[in-house]
């Protein structure tokens, strides 16, 4: 990949920036490279900077002896800019000293070229600094896919697929890490469970897909009617269990009547067969520290009170027993 560049996967001809204050060597460098490489002039380095952000050329040939600003600052300036990370820069010297090569090296330059400019010795410098920035540009292209991919597997990894709310096993996390967060800040909150009345007999009149339409829809309308520091999860099935920091036990219980009430009052508009179709659910709750100081002391207790308000008929919130 010499001459070309892969941006987008679209192939196309390498962008150059020509950084020079004098017509004259403008128009050697561009005789030169203009076949093989679009082209793009700037008379200063200030100008070059400007350039840079909007047109994103793949290399820079750079003049250092130039009114204003020269070449090593320029380089410089470039260089130093995160954006600009790998364009490759090649400073083109009338000098040739050794302390002027290392100059250019410590302003950040990747390669010199003398003047007067051999067009062979230029079109091979600029084609193997291009080889480079062509596989740096691929390396950043494949980091940006696996940075996509690792976000992906983290959603996956802690997101229940059907509802979209967070699965069993962030839940758990979350727990232990809330119950370690209330120890050391010396706080209260809240763990609910919730278990839809029901369900198998709403699944075996509607279909199991209507039934999933109707976890997805009470998943949404809990999370929109949570703290975004609160935690939702389906626990399984369906059964679901959020955690609320900073909530005790008189806080908990408004949320849970609130949650209770938000799903007895939503139209669920399920079935021709049944519009405006209602379903509940009964509810659990359990607060640290006073119903236990471990996940198993918390969910077994807020899981009882769930199978308590079920048995006194369901539709309910129980916070004791
Ligand atoms: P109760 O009022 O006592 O909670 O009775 P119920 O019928 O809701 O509870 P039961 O435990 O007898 O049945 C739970 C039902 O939930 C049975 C199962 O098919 C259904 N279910 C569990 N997970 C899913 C799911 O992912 N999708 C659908 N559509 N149904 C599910
Ligand atoms: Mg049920
Ligand atoms: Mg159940």
């Amino acid at each position: 990949m010499p001459k070309q560049i892969v941006k987008n996967n679209v192939t196309k001809k390498a962008h150059l920036l020509i950084v020079d204050d004098t017509l004259a060597n403008i128009s050697v460098l561009r005789s030169f490279l203009a076949t093989d490489y679009e082209l793009t002039i700037a008379n200063s380095g200030a100008a070059a900077i400007e350039l840079i952000e909007k047109e994103k050329p793949d290399l820079i040939l750079l003049d250092v002896m130039m009114p204003g600003m020269n070449g090593y600052d320029t380089c410089q300036i470039i260089k130093n800019n995160v954006i600009n990370f790998y364009i490759p820069i090649i400073l083109v010297t009338a000098l040739n000293e050794v302390e002027d090569k290392i100059k250019g090296i410590e302003s950040g330059a990747d390669d010199f070229i003398t003047k007067p400019v051999n067009k062979h010795e230029l079109l091979a410098r600029v084609k193997s600094l291009l080889r480079i920035k062509y596989l740096h540009d691929q390396l950043q292209e494949k980091v940006k896919q696996l940075e996509e991919t690792k976000e992906i597997l983290r959603e996956l990894a802690t997101k229940d697929g059907l509802t979209d709310i967070y699965n069993y096993r962030y839940f758990k996390d979350t727990l232990s890490k809330e119950i370690e967060r209330a120890r050391r800040n010396k706080s209260q909150f809240t763990l609910i469970m919730f278990d839809i009345d029901f369900f198998k007999n709403y699944n075996d009149t509607y279909g199991h897909l209507a039934g999933d339409e109707v976890l997805r829809t009470i998943a949404g309308l809990i999370k929109r009617n949570i703290r975004s520091i609160d935690t939702a999860a389906r626990y399984g099935g369906e059964e679901f269990a959020l955690i609320f920091p900073e909530t005790d036990k008189m806080a908990g219980k408004i949320v849970a009547n609130k949650l209770k009430d938000l799903v007895d009052n939503y139209r669920f508009n399920l079935d021709n067969a049944r519009p405006n179709g209602k379903i509940s659910i009964s509810v659990g709750v359990s607060t640290f520290p006073h119903n236990g100081t471990t996940s198993e002391e918390l969910i077994e207790c807020a899981d009882r009170r769930l199978y308590i308000a079920k048995a006194n008929g369901k539709n309910q919130v129980i916070d004791e027993g």
